[in-house]
């Protein structure tokens, strides 16, 4: 299959690379002139599309994904599909996609789980949304980049389960941090709270295949210096997503509000911008109740 794909970053180059090992002709491009391996790299969005069948696009936000999609949309080979894997506001994801209709072509918006590690390994989980006959052509794509893709329903289903699962894990992670921070403070040692937990009722992703405390579970960022992993900052803007998204369908979401707040404050005023998101748990090591 031909195959554009546009936004060669940290997600995007490993995705495009995985398409071209598998014997698809990629054409790229990414604005900063990043590549991939086996990605012919054109001069720019206009020429990647031509001829395309398929037009995927890996994008840092909404605004840009409409941007782009003006540019590209016009471009496209009859009856092609534009299958946006970014992670962004419902909203967009349904502009995107009835722009794209409009013009005759099929639209899906495919955001993922599996961080730069599932991206390189191929066993991402795709949350999609769009039409029956768009899922079936972009099925054997997911197949080669992941490991699951789940047709959640029609446009903006995808970002809405993204930005559904992501509130979850943003709650989870501080409640796990902040337990972590209490069962220190009660003379709690760490291995104990994990081997409790992780097999009790207060168990998650977040202390079994995350742990934010170092040198308990599985590997993860906090054996790392909090290195990312999954940036704080890419938390706080999923979890800004997910209350625009309250506000607009008038969901109350007060667990959400609150990290939304948490993580702003981490990432703007306690140095936590360039840290793992699990990095909440040196957070509130330092704080009293005060
Ligand atoms: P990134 O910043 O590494 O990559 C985005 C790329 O888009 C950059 O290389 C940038 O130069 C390029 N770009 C920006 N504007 C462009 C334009 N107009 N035309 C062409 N290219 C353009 O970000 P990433 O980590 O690859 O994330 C991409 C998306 O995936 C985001 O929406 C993010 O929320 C989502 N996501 C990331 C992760 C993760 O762990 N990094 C996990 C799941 C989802």
């Amino acid at each position: 299959m031909k195959i554009a794909f546009i936004g060669l970053g940290n997600m995007g180059a490993p995705m495009a690379a995985n398409l071209a090992k598998a014997g698809h002709e990629v054409t790229g491009f990414d604005v900063a002139g990043a590549s991939a391996e086996g990605v012919a790299v054109a001069e720019s969005s206009v020429a990647a599309v031509a001829g395309a069948e398929v037009v995927i696009t890996m994008l840092p936000n909404g605004a840009i994904l409409r941007a782009v999609a003006d540019e590209v949309i016009p471009a496209m080979a009859e009856g092609a599909v534009l299958l946006d894997c970014s992670t962004v506001d419902v909203e967009s994801a349904r502009a995107v996609a009835s722009q794209a209709e409009a013009a005759g072509l099929g639209a899906l918006d495919a955001p993922v789980s599996g961080g730069i590690g599932g991206a390189a390994a191929g066993t991402l989980t795709f949350m999609v949304g769009g039409s029956d006959a768009a899922f079936a052509v972009g099925k054997p794509l997911f197949d080669i980049m992941g490991q699951k893709a789940v047709h959640c329903g029609p446009s903006g289903a995808g970002q809405a389960a993204k930005i559904c699962n992501n509130m979850i894990l943003g709650v989870t992670m501080i409640a796990t941090c902040e337990a972590f921070a209490l069962a220190d403070k009660l003379g709690l040692d760490r291995q104990s709270m994990f081997d409790v937990v992780s097999t009790s009722s207060g168990y998650s992703w977040s202390m079994n295949a995350y742990c934010p405390a170092p040198g308990v579970g599985p590997q993860s960022p906090s054996d790392n210096d909090y290195k990312p992993g999954f940036a704080a900052e890419l938390m706080l803007k999923d979890l800004g997503l997910s209350q625009q998204a309250a506000e607009a369908a008038d969901a109350d979401t007060p667990m959400g509000q609150r990290a939304l707040e948490l993580y702003r404050s981490f990432v703007e005023d306690e140095s936590g911008r360039g840290m793992d998101f699990s990095a909440m748990l040196p957070r509130f090591e330092k704080r009293g109740r005060g």
